[in-house]
This record gives C-alpha cells, structure tokens and sequence, in this order.
C-alpha cells in the first residue's frame, strides 16, 4: 500500500514552519470556501479542509449559499472574497447547482487567489512549466510518488480520465517529470492493452472498481483518485477486499475506488487504498496553496 495519509501529514507539518513564518511577519494565510446548496458529499469535504486549517492555524471561513443561489450570488460572493485583504486562497467546492454557471464563477476568482489552480492563467501556466498553482489531487500524487521513492522519469504513465480538475494536470506534471505520458479516456480502444503498458498507473474516472487486474502491468504503481459510495451488498462483496467486509456490514456503505482493489494490489507492486489515499493528499495540498498564496502577497 502507498500510505496517501501518513504522506499527507508529512506535507502538513513541513508547512508548520512556513505559518510560523508568516505569524512572525504579523500574516495569517486565510482561505475562503464557498459551499452552495446541500450536497452532503461537499459538506463532507468542506468539513476534512476546515479541520485541516484549523489544525495549521489558517484562518478559515465558509460562505453557505441555498440551493436556489444564482450565478450572480455566487458570483458576488467570490467578488467578495477576492476584494478581502485576510483572504488569501479562494474555493469554489463543485459541483454547483444546474442553473449556476460555473465556468463563469471559476472565471471570477482572482488567478492569485486561485488556490484550487482551475483559472485559466493557472492552467496556462502549468502548461508552460511555470507552475503558480496547481490543482491540488495530481499535486498531492506527485508528491505521493516523490516522497515514496517511485521513479518517475523516462517510465510510461498511464492516465486513466481527461478532465480538468485531475487527469489533465495530472498528465501535464507526469509529463513535466520526464515521464511518456498516455492520457485515456470513453474512448480509448482497447483500454486494458494501453494501461497494461504503464509504470505508473493513474485511475480518476469514478467508477466503482473499473480497473482490474487484466488493466495492470505486473509491477506497476498504481494511484486510485475514485472516489465512490458502494452501498448493495452484491457490489461490495465483489469491490471490498476481506478485511473491509465488516466494515461495510456496518455502516450499510462503503467508499472504494476506480480501482478493484482485491485483484489489483495481486498484480501491483504499490497501491494507495480508498480512502486513506489520494483524498488526504488533496487536503495537505489545498494548505500548501493557501500558505503559498499568503507568503506570496508578501
Ligand atoms: P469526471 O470529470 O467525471 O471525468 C471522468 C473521466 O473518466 C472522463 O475523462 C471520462 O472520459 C473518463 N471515463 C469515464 N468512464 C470511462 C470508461 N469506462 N473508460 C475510460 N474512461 C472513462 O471525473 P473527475 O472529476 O476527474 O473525478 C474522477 C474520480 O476521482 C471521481 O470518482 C471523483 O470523485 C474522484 N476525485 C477524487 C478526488 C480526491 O481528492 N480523492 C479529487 C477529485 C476527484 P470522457 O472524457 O471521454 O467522458
């Protein structure tokens, strides 16, 4: 198993310093989230990043709009926080309601508040190789990989999903660390044949247990971003290695990943589980930007 979490709480006591650093300038990086309507997945994950801050000493704050917002209240409200000096780092949690425009909202946020590193300067330059911020899931597995060794560079990685929050920046960083970069997607021909030719095996399509065995390469590391709520019990009989059973016993669900864990990690040399893997990475990485965005206000 690649450990994501024990990963992630290395990156956040190396950031511990950096506050400090900033509290003796008089500076407390500030990180702003807008939340609109009741997704309880989003809750969720606002709920993990508060804890995060609070726990680096970030001043932290979420902005809690209806359901029913508009594109224009959400809109003002970003406007808002790009106008606060003590808000450094700004995030949109997605998915928005239907009827608000999201692009036009991401579009808002200041590019040096952009902490999630979805506004199109960022993405331009990511492109280029001249990073400001970058998305913080392929960031966190990058990090992942550095931190555990997996060599990177001259190998082929395989990246499974094209969209733009995880497998196009992941592809672009891949590729940046000199690795022979194939992004697949819907499609792809012959899916297992391209990702059996991976090293480094990125899964980010949410789909409960799609990668098998057949798509792995014998040796091959292996990153699970899915993120998905089994709740039949034929599906986790099938998706949940042994230990994990009870588990699911218990609480009537249970969150798996893109990847199918019990036959995967047979063929694999390293796999981060679900949860426990990429998502904590994600948090670490969202501090690591807004502390960023801090010092470089100055
Ligand atoms: P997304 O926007 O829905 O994109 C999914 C991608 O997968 C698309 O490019 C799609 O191809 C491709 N795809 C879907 N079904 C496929 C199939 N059968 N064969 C090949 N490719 C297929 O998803 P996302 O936002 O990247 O998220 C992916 C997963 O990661 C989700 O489970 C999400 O919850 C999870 N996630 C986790 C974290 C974390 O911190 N742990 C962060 C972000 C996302 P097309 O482009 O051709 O449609």
């Amino acid at each position: 198993m690649l450990d994501g979490a024990a990963t992630a709480r290395a990156i956040r006591e190396g950031l511990r310093p950096q506050v400090e650093a900033l509290a003796a300038r008089g500076q407390r990086p500030g990180l702003g989230v807008l939340l609109v309507g009741e997704n309880p997945a989003s809750a969720v994950y606002v709920r993990s990043k508060a804890r995060a801050a609070e726990d680096l000493g970030l001043h932290y704050e979420t902005a809690w709009l209806p359901a029913t917002a508009s594109t224009a209240d959400v809109a003002g409200h970003v406007e808002d926080y790009n106008r606060r000096p003590d808000i450094h780092g700004i995030l949109v949690q997605l998915p928005l309601p239907p009827q608000v425009d999201a692009s036009r909202v991401l579009d808002l946020v200041d590019p040096a508040k952009d902490v999630d590193g979805f506004h199109a300067d960022n993405v331009g330059r990511l492109v280029q190789k001249r990073p400001r911020f970058v998305a913080c899931t392929p960031a966190g597995i990058m990090e992942l990989l550095a931190r555990n060794d997996v060599p990177v560079a001259g190998r082929r990685a395989v990246v499974l999903g094209r969209s733009d929050i995880v497998g196009k920046p992941m592809a672009l960083l891949l590729l940046h660390a000199d690795a022979t970069v194939t992004v697949c997607h819907s499609r792809t021909r012959d899916l297992p044949a391209v990702t059996r030719e991976a090293d480094v095996l990125v899964a980010a399509i949410g789909r409960a247990g799609f990668v098998r065995a057949e798509h792995v390469k014998p040796g091959a590391v292996v990153v699970d971003v899915g993120m998905n709520r089994v709740e039949s019990a034929g599906e986790a009989a099938d998706l949940l290695p042994p230990e994990r059973q009870a588990e699911f016993a218990q609480k009537g669900y249970a969150l798996v990943g893109d990847v199918h864990a019990p036959s995967v990690r047979e063929v694999a040399a390293a796999l981060t589980p679900v949860p426990g893997g990429v998502g904590p990475l994600t948090i670490a990485m969202l501090m690591s930007n807004t502390i960023k965005a801090a010092a470089l206000r100055g």
